[in-house]
């Protein structure tokens, strides 16, 4: 397939990035990791109070820093019982620098004496895409995905807090039980995507018409 537009994919998350390239993996683009583009030396505050607040914030540090597209995912788990804590401190709950085993420690740990049946929980995904060639204009879609929290981790597959979301469409499994189709059938990551695809058919359209014209 020819790629006819580069995006670079503004995270350091391999988890992120993998299935990002997935669910993307039909359209005509060259996927890019950050780190390809730019090393691992990065850094970005990531202190604003929404996902979109943070995606936005990711996309356009990383567009300015290349000079390309940016594509920049902000995502996290929002429990009910928690009042949507952890939210956009899901990758730092336990502590600044948790790993995942940490995080999901902590999170069982606050739901200990949360009964079953308020044990609601929600993914959430934005995806913002900044344009070099209008800094200004960040588009951002969403997606989300409805489960609950699991008493105890079950599952190999996934990153995060999947051993512990019970997904209730698929025969409550918990995300780290879906293989990666499954995962990316559901998931908050790829609601968002399918909400993008129209943005980089766009995208795709205007660049195809911009070749034509060069080639005259
Ligand atoms: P961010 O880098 O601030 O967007 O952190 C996202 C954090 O949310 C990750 O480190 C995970 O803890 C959690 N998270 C986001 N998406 C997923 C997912 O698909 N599965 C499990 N955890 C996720």
């Amino acid at each position: 397939m020819t790629r006819v537009l580069s995006v670079v994919i503004a995270t350091t998350n391999v988890g992120k990035l993998a299935e990002l390239r997935a669910l993307l993996a039909d359209l005509p683009v060259q996927l890019l990791a950050v780190t390809e583009v730019l090393g691992e030396n990065l850094a970005i505050n990531e202190d604003g109070a929404t996902f979109e607040h943070n995606a936005t914030l990711k996309a356009r540090a990383v567009c300015q820093a290349t000079g390309l597209y940016a594509l920049a995912d902000d995502s996290g788990l929002e429990v009910a019982a928690l009042g949507g804590r952890p939210g956009v401190r899901s990758a730092r709950f336990a502590h600044e620098r948790a790993t995942d085993a940490e995080n999901n420690a902590a999170l069982l740990r606050e739901l200990e004496d949360v009964p079953d049946a308020s044990r609601a929980a929600k993914f959430r995904c934005v995806l913002a895409l900044a344009n070099p060639w209008a800094p200004a204009e960040v588009e951002t879609v969403e997606g989300s995905c409805d489960g609950f929290i699991a008493r105890a981790p079950r599952g190999s597959g996934g990153f995060g807090y999947d051993p512990l979301f019970v997904v209730p469409e698929l025969a409550e499994r918990v995300m780290a039980e879906l293989s990666d189709a499954e995962k990316n059938a559901v998931s908050h990551r790829a609601r968002a995507v399918r909400a993008l695809r129209p943005v980089l058919v766009r995208l795709l359209d205007e660049r195809l018409r911009e070749v034509e014209r060069a080639l005259g």
